[in-house]
């Protein structure tokens, strides 16, 4: 049975062609999961060792995104593709006078920076160009003095801001096959079997980059990351995590105890990446578990008092555990696990359980990996996320951001925190280790290979009327837009989440599964409801979940055909991500479905210029579905009101005090999802329901039982 015949209740369905149907994400891989990569870098990645030919497409691509150089030599501005090729050599005649790496490498910088370029990677110490020399003239004694006459006589005082960005750019060694983490960076045997056994071929761009920084022979550094959604994020920060336990259980046999933390800002998301770890860590003897309710983590002057009889799995059962007594609590064992994954506020209140003005500290961790990072640094997340950093109290901690959008604010907060750090630590910064940042793509754009639809409906109405018509597109709509389940539909309160749930419920016929293919999913579920849907979406037996930015990001439902923007997101960051859900790891054919109302009109803009940066990515520029008209119609919004829309959304469509009776003001009304009351609209649904099954019984009968399945979606993994 075709998921798609039922849903659009066609009675000319006829299958889709096996050409269409491979450019669905939900039915298999990518080809290839990287985004950006041209054919010369292919060709340089294959004979590994080629110079690259002057005036290259990569160039030319290069040249309509303008705020990245990726060209810029660390000479002088490249303006021309010849120039920039005559740069490219020029620099590699005077790389050896460059800082930019130098253990033995098997690749000139040419040749890094070819690679590196065609994947649009870019890759920029953070520090003070002060610091960055001193900490270089510490590190390489013969030429420091030279460089430090220098930078006091000349450069310091002198350079331009465009000079120092370009003083700043490091062309480190990319990774080029997976292999290479076991034959040259020396990755645990069994991590490396583990990561060829999830068969992945090819290295993202973001793993590309960042593997090598992290597995690297010079000191590790503390690492920003800004690579698209669906890029392979998670295996890049797990990887190096899980190798430096490896060799910390081999070097240091007897300390036991949190090793690394990983913060993600729903449970949805940190589940999800113990999933992914324990993956990883099969055979290797490291240890990765969810933060529970009452796990005793912190070490709160017993943390040698190790039960080693009990295991952790006894006290994550004991959900009352955080409002125990004192003496009670001391009799939890300490958690013994090597990765800890958690919510900031999981762990924060673990931390600080019983105690009154500190909080407990975590002395052994030495990766502190903050996934989705701009979102936990942002007000919401922000000062349980600067407790739990703080409270990794070991000298030697790194810290690894990583995010799909980045502002530069959340940048200048890390810059800020980790010098604090150093200084409370003592440490010079010609002693400390570099913090560096690697783009991947342009920052904060939706990636290139989903189809982005912005549709004006006017009112509510019109957004549910355009929605049933995704739905059950029939001949007669003027729709040209065709999404297929699985996909996601986004709105702004859990209120209206539930709402639009209990609306669309009877739209799904009773022979495609009805009302038990919807689901709504939102953060006032249990605990228990909200994996048990989860598991359902994944599985594939519910097809539409609704639900609010909760999923928003990081989530990674490998197949998702597409995302409904029921309503629009707060900010454009919020667009990245919410689109994000679909279109992974490279694959083609998803789609972005915004709907917007006249409320909305002042909040577009910047949506529109994603979606319109993203077609130019894709090199769209004949069939662009937003025309320059709109763009320059729509108005620009003030930064207050950007302000304001994040925090709050659409005022209009805010939920409702309680004390608000549902019926009251016309406004109130306007902006309510459903215009039949649930009883009218369930009769409705069992009078379709009788005839659906009956048809549906005449229809089985007719095909002697012999009904093929076939078709249908068979979920997401
Ligand atoms: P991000 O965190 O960047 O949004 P994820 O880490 O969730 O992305 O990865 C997205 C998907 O890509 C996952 O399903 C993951 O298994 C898959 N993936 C990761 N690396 C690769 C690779 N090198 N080749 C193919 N698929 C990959
Ligand atoms: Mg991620």
């Amino acid at each position: 049975m075709d998921a798609f015949r039922l849903l659009t209740r066609s009675t000319k369905f006829k299958p889709a062609s096996a050409a269409a149907e491979s450019r669905l994400p939900s039915t298999g891989k990518a080809a290839n999961p990287q985004l950006f990569r041209t054919a010369e870098a292919d060709e340089l990645v294959s004979k590994n060792g080629k110079k690259r030919k002057r005036g290259t497409t990569a160039q030319q691509d290069e040249e309509d995104v303008p705020d990245l150089d990726f060209f810029s030599s660390n000479k002088r501005p490249a303006t021309s593709v010849t120039e920039t090729a005559v740069a490219i050599e020029d620099d590699a005649e005077k790389a050896s006078s460059q800082d930019v790496s130098d253990a033995a490498e098997s690749m000139d910088e040419v040749q890094r920076r070819t690679i590196l370029n065609s994947h649009k990677i870019k890759v920029t110490d953070m520090r003070d160009l002060d610091d960055i020399q001193q900490s270089e003239s510490t590190k390489d004694s013969k030429d420091s003095k030279k460089k430090k006459k220098k930078s006091k006589k000349e450069e310091a005082p002198v350079l331009s801001k465009k000079e120092q960005k370009r003083a700043r750019r490091l062309f480190p060694e990319p990774l080029l096959d997976f292999k290479e983490l076991r034959s040259k960076y020396k990755i645990s045997s069994r991590l490396a079997e583990n990561v060829a056994d999830q068969g992945f071929t090819v290295p993202t761009e973001v793993q590309l980059g960042t593997l090598p920084l992290l597995l690297g022979e010079s000191s590790e550094p503390d690492l920003l990351v800004v690579a698209p959604t669906g890029s392979g994020k998670t295996l890049s920060f797990l990887i190096p995590v899980i190798n430096k336990i490896v060799r910390h259980h081999h070097s240091h046999p007897d300390e036991h105890g949190i090793l690394s933390v990983v913060v993600a800002p729903t449970k949805e998301l940190a589940s999800q990446i113990v999933n992914e770890g324990r993956k990883l860590v099969v055979g290797t003897g490291v240890k990765i578990t969810l933060m529970k309710k009452g796990m005793r983590v912190g070490d709160d002057g017993n943390a040698n008092v190790l039960d080693e009889k009990s295991d952790e799995s006894s006290a994550s059962e004991d959900e009352d555990a955080d409002n125990k007594p004192k003496k009670e609590r001391a009799n939890i064992p300490l958690t013994k696990s090597d990765i800890l994954v958690t919510t900031p506020l999981m762990l924060v209140n673990a931390l600080s359980a019983n105690r009154t003005s500190t909080m407990a500290t975590l002395p052994l961790v030495r990766s502190l990996v903050m996934d989705e990072a701009d979102v936990l640094l942002d007000p919401l997340f922000r000062e349980q996320t600067l407790d739990i950093w703080k409270s990794c109290s070991h000298p030697d901690l790194r810290v690894g951001l990583w995010s799909a959008t980045m502002g530069s604010n959340i940048e200048d907060m890390t810059k800020s925190t980790i010098k604090e750090r150093q200084e409370d630590l003592g440490q010079k910064p010609s002693e400390s280790h570099a913090l560096l940042r690697l783009v991947v793509g342009l920052k904060d754009s939706a990636i290139p290979n989903i189809e982005h639809k912005l549709v004006y409906a006017a009112t509510e109405q019109g957004k549910l009327l355009g929605l049933r018509q995704l739905l059950r597109p029939s001949a007669a709509s003027a729709s040209d837009i065709r999404l297929r389940p699985p996909f996601l539909i986004f709105t702004q309160t859990i209120p209206r989440a539930v709402a639009l749930h209990s609306e669309l419920k009877y739209d799904i016929p009773a022979e495609a599964g009805g009302s038990s293919r919807i689901a709504v999913l939102h953060s006032d579920l249990s605990d228990i409801q909200r994996s048990e849907i989860m598991r359902d979406f994944r599985k594939g037996e519910i097809w539409i979940l609704v639900t609010t930015d909760l999923l928003a990001r990081g989530v990674d439902f490998r197949g998702i055909n597409g995302v409904v923007n029921y309503d629009i997101p707060n900010s454009a960051a919020v667009y990245v991500h919410r689109v994000g859900r679909t279109g992974r790891a490279g694959r083609e054919g998803g789609i972005a479905v915004t709907y917007y109302t006249k409320e909305d009109i002042p909040y577009v803009k910047s949506i529109a210029n994603i979606i319109d940066v993203s077609e130019k990515l894709r090199g769209k520029e004949g069939d662009k579905s937003i025309q320059k008209w709109l763009l320059d119609a729509l108005p620009n919004l003030s930064k207050n009101s950007k302000k304001d829309m994040k925090r709050h959304g659409v005022k209009a469509r805010q939920a409702p005090r309680l004390t608000d009776k549902e019926e009251d003001g016309k406004g109130a009304r306007g902006m309510r999802i459903s215009t039949k009351s649930g009883f009218e609209r369930r009769l409705e649904n069992k009078k379709k329901g009788a005839i659906a099954a009956s048809r549906s019984r005449k229809a089985a009968a007719a095909a002697d039982g012999n009904v093929s399945d076939a078709g249908s979606w068979a979920g997401l993994d």
